[in-house]
């Protein structure tokens, strides 16, 4: 569907899309016909966008659409109140895919508008190609819709709802006044404010079967196979709206979807953007934030950070290691970077990967065989590269482990009983019939790894259901975030703690 420019092009129900190697003109530069391709903030998606744009903003705005629509799902799977859900998108959304409205002032408003659109439509591709991704997709693209439909300028709301003429059916004073009664009965509000909220409220006619969300919750009042939906409601409406028109497209570009595998540069793309959204994870990058802020670990402190703050993928493979004196390449590999992830200078990593093999393996077989990787790992040998500590995605999907392995993560790899015995047996705050663990393994079941590693997250730092690694509950996505998010909640305690002895009278906050 998105056809380079040296190819023929595809039909007009996909995106018709130029990708060239040479810069794209950004949308600040280009015609004005962008500023009336973009006239509002909200966005339908319907027509396939007719730009240049090179293979790096190809893959580079699907990703930052990606981290938003993964974090959107991870958010959803813990049962949030919307409220609390809605701030946790919307920060979210201002770090990753700003979309600013028309009155903003110092933004590029057309090019943050291009990037949003251009993201959306190269994730069709990747997503269109099996239902459940579909559906996963649907879903995902639907809240997002609603957290910035909810969020928008009320006038510019109003401009472009008026702009996608739906053929809702105004209610007249008159049938208003006829159906007083039974209107009422469907307004959530009672005594003489049921009477005000009546007489302010205006209502539309539509099809019931286009609002079952509103007919399940019985909010509308059904006559002649129409649902009276409040102006209140609106939001139903346009949200079912959004969603079927989004359903019949996908299914339409997974038919054409075979025609775009001429295109041998795009395919590795969307196949990496596909797993890394089945996988729960939209690429995390992970910055150290134990460079220069003195949190630096010795071999002597690993023992303790690992009991307190390693996440589960890192304590089995500390445990393990611990128990046999030996781990294989691959599990090395991720502990090691890991390791150094967390401020583990070099020096210090090989007196810990010494002390840890002990007698099982001579000095000698110890400086020629594992010192060697260890520096390499630090960048110190071969081709001296910076080597980043692996993210979850990273160990979710890649270099899947044997039976004799222990790498990888616990929530995926482990067979359900082997999971639940390594639980019990490393956390004691967890219970074999706990709601917490039930919460835990239907996350597995469902292949939620991530949201049940953030279960075990709240559970073991005292935290509530939702509240996540930080202020908007955000997901683990790396180990390393995982130890750097449960080292800060232990400074901050210690500081309390200090501050308390210190004679201060501020309260200690335990979590
Ligand atoms: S979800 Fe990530 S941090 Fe948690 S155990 Fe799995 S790989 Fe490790």
């Amino acid at each position: 569907m998105f056809k380079p420019s040296t190819r023929h092009n595809l039909p007009a129900l996909t995106a018709d899309v130029k990708i060239n190697k040479r810069q794209s003109t950004s949308a600040s530069s280009s015609s004005s016909s962008s500023s009336s391709r973009w006239p509002y903030r909200l966005n339908f998606y319907d027509q396939p966008p007719v730009l240049d744009i090179t293979l790096e903003e190809f893959e580079v705005f699907a990703i930052a659409r990606l981290r938003v629509l993964t974090h959107i799902e991870a958010l959803s799977h813990r049962s949030l109140p919307f409220p609390q859900f809605s701030s946790a998108v919307g920060t979210y959304l201002k770090q990753h895919l700003p979309l600013s409205s028309n009155t903003a002032r110092n933004v590029n408003v057309l090019e943050e508008r291009r990037k949003d659109e251009i993201g959306h439509w190269v994730l069709r591709l990747a997503f269109c190609r099996s239902p459940d991704l579909r559906a996963r997709f649907l879903r995902s693209e639907l809240a997002l819709f609603r957290q910035r439909f909810e969020t928008d300028d009320a006038a510019e709301r109003a401009a472009f709802l008026k702009s996608l003429q739906f053929d809702w059916q105004l209610v007249d004073a008159g049938e208003k006044a006829r159906l007083e009664t039974e209107l009422k009965t469907c307004l959530w509000t009672s005594g003489t404010s049921k009477d005000e909220a009546f007489r302010a409220e205006s209502w539309f006619k539509v099809p019931w079967h286009t609002v079952p969300d509103l007919v399940g919750q019985r909010r509308v009042y059904i006559n002649g196979g129409m649902a009276y939906v409040p102006q209140s409601l609106q939001i139903s409406l346009v949200l079912q709206a959004f969603g079927s028109r989004l359903e019949r497209a996908l299914e339409l570009t997974a038919k054409n979807l075979p025609r775009l595998d001429e295109d041998e540069r795009l395919g590795p793309v969307l196949d990496h953007l596909a797993t890394s959204f089945l996988s729960g994870l939209g690429a995390a990058e992970y910055q150290s934030e134990s460079d220069g802020n003195g949190t630096t670990v010795t071999a002597d402190m690993v023992d303790d950070v690992a009991r307190k703050h390693f996440p589960p993928c890192m304590r089995n493979l500390y445990d393990r290691l611990k128990r046999d004196h030996h781990l294989k390449h691959f599990a090395r590999l991720q502990l090691g970077l890991f390791l150094k992830g967390i401020g583990l200078p070099l020096d210090e990593a090989v007196v810990f990967w010494r002390r840890m093999y002990g007698a099982t393996m001579s000095d000698d077989k110890f400086n020629k065989e594992y010192k060697y990787n260890i520096r390499h790992g630090y960048g110190q040998e071969g081709k001296r590269m910076n080597y980043a500590p692996k993210s979850c995605q990273a160990i979710l999907t890649i270099n899947q482990p044997g039976t004799q392995d222990s790498h990888g993560c616990p929530f995926r790899h482990f067979s359900p009983d082997n999971l639940v015995i390594f639980l019990l047996s490393t956390y004691p705050q967890l219970d074999r019939s706990s709601p917490e663990m039930r919460d835990i393994l239907d996350s597995v079941k469902t292949s939620h790894y991530h949201v049940a590693c953030t279960r075990v997250f709240e559970v073991t730092h005292g935290l509530k259901k939702g509240q996540g690694l930080g202020p908007d509950g955000e997901t683990v996505t790396h180990p390393n975030k995982f130890v750097d998010r449960s080292r800060e909640m232990e400074r901050d305690r210690m500081e309390a703690i200090k501050a308390k002895e210190g004679g201060g009278d501020e309260d200690v906050k335990m979590d």
